[in-house]
């Protein structure tokens, strides 16, 4: 199953390595080219301005908003939830705009305020989640499912082939939630 990680900036290295472990075969996606036969693309964490200016220069941000709208199964992760949520309480943009959250960018404090925990995740269990300037959700739509929380904010959710986490599950030896991507995309 070849997954997509869009890989313009932040923690592509790591999902990649991931997927791997796992028996998909990533690819990074740079270029409106290299979306072509995806089952699926992961969102890396990063800075979701950076990321998006990046994008928009050479056709990325609209051809990867198209496939998403057509159903394309995603994984934002950090950075990556804010690129994918319909509405951002503290910014004046929004990105790709496909998922029916709004977040507020950096609602975890700064850098130096970055720490891990362990959260209680639906269908999992106990799942080890490290937030840096991470988002939280503010609002979730109807058919967006909250499948963890952090201190009462939904910090996992799903809507349809969109999975979005605050955190960065790329940066921790378990990779439950990436197999519970691929099986998302598995699916189709
Ligand atoms: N604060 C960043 C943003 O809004 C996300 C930080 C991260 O991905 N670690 O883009």
């Amino acid at each position: 199953m070849k997954i997509g990680v869009l890989a313009v900036q932040g923690d592509v290295r790591e999902h990649l390595s991931a997927l791997e472990r796992l028996g998909a075969s990533p690819l990074p996606v740079l270029k409106p080219e290299h979306l072509a036969g995806l089952s699926g693309i992961v969102l890396p964490g990063g800075e979701s301005t950076a990321i998006w200016r990046l994008m928009q220069a050479n056709g990325l941000a609209g051809a990867l908003k198209a496939e998403l709208e057509g159903g394309l199964p995603a994984f934002g992760t950090c950075a990556g939830m804010v690129l994918l949520a319909k509405e951002i309480t503290n910014w004046p943009e929004r990105f790709l705009a496909v998922l029916d959250i709004a977040v507020e960018r950096n609602a975890t404090g700064r850098q130096v305020e970055s720490f891990e925990t362990v959260l209680p995740v639906d269908g999992l269990g106990e799942v080890p989640a490290v937030f840096i300037r991470a988002p939280l959700v503010r609002r979730v739509g109807e058919g967006v499912e909250v499948l963890a929380r952090w201190q009462g904010n939904p910090v996992l959710v799903r809507q349809g082939p969109f999975l979005a986490a605050s955190f960065h599950p790329e940066l921790v030896e378990d990779a439950r939630l990436h197999s519970f991507f691929l099986e998302m995309c598995r699916k189709g």
